[in-house]
């Protein structure tokens, strides 16, 4: 009901399938679970979505921010929306003229002001919808699916090792002299060529940037990608991922179609004095490589920030840039790492090394200075989330207040797929 049941006309909320790069963050932070999704599109139910705004400001595309006055008898469908390739226009007859819009009850008072204001509701997501206070300004979306930038591929190295299942590789791509300006913690799309079964065009896959603003290579206008080929289903079914696969598999020299930049929310803190506590598993690690990279390039005499980070796999052997991470300097970043299938050990998490080192984590809790970034697995979020609340507990902080206060502040940053 994206406008009041009295109304012969509501607003109702679409999504751009042209735009849409298939996230997942609307439907995770749709508070009401109007949101749902098939293989080929995401849809806003129309009978269920209440115009509340939550899922605006996450959607890093903003494919999310579409809406069309439609006779109710005639809203789109879940399966009309499931089988569209691009949005209806608007349509023009007089009863969709805007004054035929009953704004009356309750379930209106935010859709119709909604597209004028994308304040989002933070009680109803899990982390921050707002960037840390001294954040760079992102550029965002500056290349969409119909006009995609070319990237040549100028390095492509497995990062894990040979004798483990799990293939993670570092790729370079470098844009030339074609502008591509991105932030720790951003993300780009990749165009797969080629198309389903059903002859749609693959759509874009979403790949955190590992490389800092400033490049791979420092003053390159490049950037590195921390990509795992699935080669596994969710159910562990064996599958051959699209993208994965064809990025894992390229060479150097190959083009690639690329879009975005993607994120304005996910960054880090530019004052020097700013705390990252960083929470990753397996490919997590790429945002988190961008920001140590950038604060180990920019160290600054004097400054007081801390690196804090918990890394998680399943052994030494698939964790990608082990080496170089245990290399770095000791007072620079303090590194723990918690790998849950090393045989002969007891299975450790993330959220174990975090209890184990509560005293630490939660004197970063109580500091205002602290930023949290949490990437990887869908699966480690609720973990993580409890082993922040047990440790803020058991210090005497009261977890629901510092939530808000970090969801509030740009201080707590969640994202996994
Ligand atoms: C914000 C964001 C950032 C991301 N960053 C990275 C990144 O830095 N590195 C990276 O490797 N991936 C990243 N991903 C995931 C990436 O976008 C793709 O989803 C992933 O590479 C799988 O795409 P595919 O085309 O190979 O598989 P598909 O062809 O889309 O899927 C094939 C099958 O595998 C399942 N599947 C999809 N992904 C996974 C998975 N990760 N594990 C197990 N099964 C899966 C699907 O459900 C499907 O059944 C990110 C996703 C998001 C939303
Ligand atoms: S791009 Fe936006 S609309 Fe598409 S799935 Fe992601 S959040 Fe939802
Ligand atoms: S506007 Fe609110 S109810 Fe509608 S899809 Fe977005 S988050 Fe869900």
């Amino acid at each position: 009901m994206n406008a009041p049941e009295s109304a012969d006309v509501l607003r109702q909320h679409l999504i751009d399938p042209e735009i849409c790069i298939r996230c997942n963050t609307c439907e995770e932070t749709c508070p009401i679970d109007a949101i749902t999704h098939d293989s080929n599109n995401y849809v806003v139910k129309a009978d269920v979505c209440n115009g509340c705004m939550a899922c605006v400001p996450p959607c890093p595309t903003g494919a999310i921010d579409n809406w069309r006055l439609v006779l109710k008898a005639d809203a789109y469908s879940v399966d009309e929306q499931l089988g569209w390739d691009v949005l209806p226009e608007q349509g023009t007859t007089a009863a969709l003229a805007p004054a035929a819009v009953d704004t009356s009850s309750a379930a209106a008072s935010t859709p119709d002001n909604a597209i004028d204001d994308p304040s989002p509701e933070v009680d109803t997501v899990r982390g921050s919808t707002v960037p840390p206070w001294s954040a760079a300004k992102p550029y965002v979306n500056l290349y969409a699916h119909k006009a995609p930038v070319k990237a040549t591929v100028v390095g492509n190295y497995r990062l894990t090792d040979e004798a483990t299942e799990s293939d993670i590789h570092h790729i370079v791509l470098d844009f030339g002299t074609i502008p591509f300006p991105v932030l720790e913690g951003q993300s780009i799309g990749i165009l797969p060529p080629g198309a389903s079964a059903d002859g749609r065009a693959h759509h874009a896959r979403q790949y955190s940037i590992a490389s800092p603003r400033d490049g791979e290579r420092p003053r390159y206008n490049n950037v590195s990608l921390t990509v795992k080929r699935v080669t596994q289903d969710h159910a562990g079914g064996a599958t051959v991922g699209v993208c994965s696969n064809y990025l894992c598999d390229l060479k150097k020299g190959d083009a690639v179609d690329v879009i975005g930049p993607f994120g304005s929310t996910f960054l880090m803190p530019n004052h020097p004095d700013s705390h990252l506590l960083m929470i990753c598993t397996g490919t997590g690690s790429a945002p988190m490589r961008a920001m140590t990279e950038y604060r180990r390039r920019r160290r600054l005499k004097g400054a007081t920030g801390k690196l804090l980070l918990f890394f998680g796999a399943r052994t030494k052997e698939e964790l990608p840039y082990f080496g170089p991470l245990v290399n770095l300097p000791k007072d620079f970043i303090d590194t723990n790492l918690a790998f849950s299938r090393t045989p002969g050990q007891p299975k450790r998490y993330v959220q174990d090394a975090m209890r184990e080192r509560a005293a630490d984590v939660a004197q970063l809790l109580k500091d205002a200075n602290t930023y949290i970034y949490v990437c990887g697995l869908k699966g480690m979020e609720d973990g993580v989330l409890q082993a922040l609340k047990d440790v803020a507990e058991r210090h005497g902080l009261n977890w629901e207040t510092l939530w808000q206060t970090l969801k509030r502040e740009g201080r707590l940053h969640l994202e996994t797929y």
